[in-house]
């Protein structure tokens, strides 16, 4: 029986590929017209910025820290730091939440989860203040109980740590808990891993993905849950 449910953030409760587009689009045309960077340039330094602190980084929650990606690429440009920096950082994020929207049948399903009794938990990679943030223009803060973001837990998925970290929170054995994510590896396997039970949301389906159990539609969750 599942006494806890964990939900991944981003494209699990809503659609950061969306939002991450808007958000990046506003971001090309601020360097475009700031920075003197046409598009082809700022993509190609945006992604070697990413690459290259992957490496120097590792999987960490700083690694999400838009302002530390920013500031590396424009030190890497001999560009100027202010204002750019901050006002990059705070126009990614301004936009991104006002482009996210919660994912077809995400509230009513939290809403129902309660219902049935269940406490409601988020294991995210990222820094906490962000999807403190996005939770809440989403209007899902009410429903959660408790959060694990991997700057908080010191680990990103799929390292046990990280999960480890959620059972903790959750209180319970990991056969009564259900961790939900979009990322196979990440969510899905990882749990499994750590011995956390796991639905992987696919809302286009895989027929060919039949070793886990899958959720097309956030709206059949609760009844999923039950049955577990
Ligand atoms: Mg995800």
């Amino acid at each position: 029986m599942i006494k806890t449910v964990i939900f991944d953030v981003d494209n699990t409760l809503y659609s950061y590929t969306d939002a991450h587009e808007a958000a990046f689009e506003a971001l090309s045309m601020y360097a475009d017209k700031k920075l003197g960077l046409s598009r082809d340039v700022f993509e190609c330094l945006h992604k070697k910025t990413e690459d290259t602190l992957r490496e120097y980084m590792g999987n960490v929650a700083a690694l999400h820290n838009r302002c530390i990606r920013y500031q590396i690429m424009l030190e890497s440009q001999g560009l100027p730091l202010y204002p750019h920096v901050l006002e990059m950082n705070d126009l990614y994020w301004d936009i991104l939440l006002k482009a996210a929207v919660p994912s077809p049948g995400v509230p009513e399903a939290l809403k129902r989860l309660k219902r049935q009794g269940i406490h409601i938990g988020i294991g995210t990679d990222m820094t906490a203040r962000m999807q403190f943030k996005k939770l809440a223009v989403l209007g899902l803060l009410s429903h959660i109980d408790f959060l694990v973001s991997s700057e908080e837990a010191g680990a990103e998925k799929p390292e046990k740590a990280f999960f480890a970290r959620c059972l903790d929170k959750a209180g319970v054995p990991g056969q009564e808990c259900l961790f939900v994510g979009d990322s196979l590896k990440k969510d899905v396997y990882g749990a499994m891993n750590a011995g956390l039970r796991a639905a992987w949301y696919c809302p286009k389906g895989d027929p060919a993905q039949t070793d886990v159990l899958m959720i097309t539609d956030m709206a059949q969750l609760p009844q999923t849950v039950s049955a577990l």
